[in-house]
């Protein structure tokens, strides 16, 4: 998705860029602005140049910024961004957006980079009393394991739709919430990742008894 055209950006300098896993990237940048865990900024190579919206991936008080990806092979703006070395240029809006959180119990669910908000809030303090279901393709892809699950413990759940290990559920987010016997109506829960997932987990949270207005949804692409 495309940035609204009328946020002015501001140039920032690429400290350090790192690929995490295969295709996945991260990188950062020094911080100048005050924003709130679960906000995203748009980022572009130019200050006209095309923009795409990036949730920030650390903590409100870290130095520097920094912003997960996944390089989309036919994509735009991901195969620039992973050209990228330190000391280069990049353009970014004012952080912006509602998926914030607080300190009571909630759950979280995140696929793949949708993980960034959820580690900008753990990071921010706001780990205690959560519960967080993340799943991705293959076990190298939970970057942040160690981090969560020493805040969250066994309430840090990972599952894995293409890899079997006996530390993980093996499926999708969506399999491992039918198999639940219950969930609780009272937590908010809180989805990010792309459109397939949010509305089949939605459908899935709603069926077991969450209210609709308890589901609050960040959807990438
Ligand atoms: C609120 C919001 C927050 C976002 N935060 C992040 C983030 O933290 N990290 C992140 O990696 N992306 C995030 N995205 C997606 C990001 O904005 C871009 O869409 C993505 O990086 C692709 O940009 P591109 O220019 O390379 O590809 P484009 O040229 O924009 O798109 C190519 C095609 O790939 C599809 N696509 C976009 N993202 C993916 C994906 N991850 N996997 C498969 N297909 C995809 C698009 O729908 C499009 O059809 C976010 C999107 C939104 C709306």
């Amino acid at each position: 998705m495309v940035a609204g055209h009328n946020h002015k950006l501001s140039p920032v300098i690429v400290d350090f860029t790192e690929e995490l896993s295969d295709g996945i990237y991260l990188f950062g940048f020094r911080r100048n602005f005050d924003f709130i865990a679960g906000q995203v900024l748009g980022i572009a190579l130019e200050e006209n140049g095309p923009r795409r919206l990036y949730s920030i991936c650390s903590g409100e008080d870290e130095a520097h910024t920094k912003i997960l990806y996944n390089v989309i092979d036919e994509g735009y703006l991901t195969p620039r961004l992973s050209d990228l070395e330190a000391g280069d240029t990049l353009w970014i809006t004012e952080p912006r957006g509602e998926f914030t959180d607080n300190l009571n119990p909630a759950v979280w669910i995140a696929t793949g980079t949708g993980i960034a908000p959820f580690y900008a809030m753990l990071k921010s303090g706001l780990g205690s009393n959560k519960t967080l279901i993340h799943g991705n393709r293959f076990l190298e892809q939970f970057h942040f394991y160690d981090e969560f699950e020493a805040v969250l413990g066994e309430n840090y759940i990972r599952c894995c739709s293409g890899e079997h290990d006996e530390r993980v559920y093996h499926g999708r987010v969506t399999g491992f919430l039918e198999e639940e016997p219950e969930l609780d109506p009272s937590l908010k829960y809180y989805l990010c990742g792309n459109a397939e997932m949010v509305v089949e987990t939605r459908d899935i949270l709603i069926q077991k008894g969450v209210p609709f207005h308890q589901i609050i949804s960040e959807i990438y692409f």
